[in-house]
């Protein structure tokens, strides 16, 4: 029987399979670095963590499960996981990247993907056709959506069709919506990514990655991959997204009715000029993100009157914190410009309209009137 994914999020297809021996209904933590063999020739299963670790592979099923791919591969963290990705491709390869991405994936783009001989080629997704720039020395796609922090939207099946015609990966970085909302592999992509510090750990705790294949031949080179370069999640770290995720489902319903009325709640205040929420009718992405998506997640970016209005509400805000990072349960509110794309290259800000009155906004799970008053008091005096 296939469990419908809030079941999944709780318990594994085959649960039997992995179940302790003890009827322990939370998955133990296996803090060991290697197993014991019982001859020659005989293994559990198990020979050392950096290979494969019990706790390690029960939260690698579970996101597998979810996003309903072969095979996931949980990593150290997001960027781990998406330097992992980048091991697929050799000098002379082609990347074909957006141009709105977090900055942490621009940087490691242009200076050690670059640097190690692959061309990083970027480009608007969301407005210029894909195939234009697709050469015989490309190898891959490389997006998020919707994308950080400006909420554009990429139709991924379209993108896919140019893809698969030209035999090359589409990799997508599902972060901001959670495998809750969206399926790249379902629509047509190759590979997931996930910084599993976001949604799926969900509790600004812990630091993780995953990637999530659509085949075996893919699945095998990401085993290869992390048994070589190491940086496999730890298994206490394996637990804590195991136990994030149990909520997943909750979370991201609370959050996204959260955003929505903040989105709308901002609308209305003179001092914004324009909420970016895919969720409203009016985002240019509205659409396709309902076609692709079984949601609008909980990112909202807004842009205010002036700079001087920003460090306004960055230094009075008080229940909503001013930190980097996303997908907590706790509100937090980011300066682009000098936190997550401080490294961006500053012609690619000006053109994705990343300026320094913009401000984004990862929207817990708190009331919604107690966030409403906490801007209200930031926003006037
Ligand atoms: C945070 C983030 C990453 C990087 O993940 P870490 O866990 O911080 O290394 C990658 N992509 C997106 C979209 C992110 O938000």
């Amino acid at each position: 029987m296939a469990y419908d994914i809030e079941t999944k999020c709780l318990h594994l297809e085959q649960q039997g399979e992995t179940c302790d021996k003890s009827g322990a209904i939370s998955f133990p933590i296996y803090q060991t670095a290697t197993f014991a063999h019982l001859g020659v020739g005989k293994s559990t299963g198990y020979d050392y963590s950096r290979l494969q670790n019990p706790t390690r592979e029960q939260v690698e099923k579970v996101v597998a499960g979810l996003e309903g791919g072969v095979d996931a591969v949980a990593f150290s963290s997001g960027m781990a996981a998406v330097s992992a990705v980048m091991e697929l491709f050799r000098p002379g390869d082609q990347v074909i990247v957006d141009e709105d991405l977090y900055g942490g994936s621009v940087r490691l783009f242009l200076n050690i993907s670059q640097k190690n001989g692959i061309e990083i080629t970027r480009v608007n997704l969301c407005t210029e056709p894909v195939e234009n720039y697709i050469t015989e020395r490309t190898k891959a796609v490389f997006l998020e959506t919707p994308t950080n922090p400006m909420m554009n939207v990429i139709d991924i099946r379209k993108i896919s069709e140019s893809t698969k015609k030209h035999g090359i990966l589409l990799i997508v970085d599902n972060t901001f919506l959670s495998p809750y909302f969206q399926n790249p592999l379902k629509l047509g992509a190759d590979i997931v990514v996930h910084s599993g510090t976001k949604y799926l750990g969900g509790h600004n705790d812990t630091l993780a990655g995953f990637v999530v294949s659509g085949t075996k031949e893919l699945a095998e080179q990401m085993r290869f991959t992390i048994k070589t370069t190491g940086a496999g999640l730890a298994p206490f770290d394996s637990w804590l997204i195991l136990r994030g995720i149990k909520t997943l489902a909750l979370r991201m319903e609370k959050a996204q009715a959260n955003a929505i009325r903040l989105a709308h709640w901002l609308q209305e205040q003179p001092e914004v000029v324009r909420v970016i929420y895919p969720g409203l009718n009016e985002h240019p992405g509205h659409i396709i993100m309902k076609q692709q998506a079984g949601g609008f997640g909980a990112m909202l970016t807004f842009e205010v009157t002036s700079k001087e209005l920003v460090a306004q509400i960055l230094e009075r805000v008080k229940l909503i914190q001013f930190a980097e990072s996303l997908g907590g349960v706790e509100t937090l509110i980011t300066y682009p410009i000098t936190q997550t794309h401080a490294d961006v290259p500053p012609e690619i800000l000006e053109r994705n309209g990343i300026t320094d009155r913009v401000l984004r906004l990862s929207v817990g799970i708190e009331n919604v009137d107690d966030l409403i008053c906490d801007l209200e008091q930031a926003f006037f005096d």
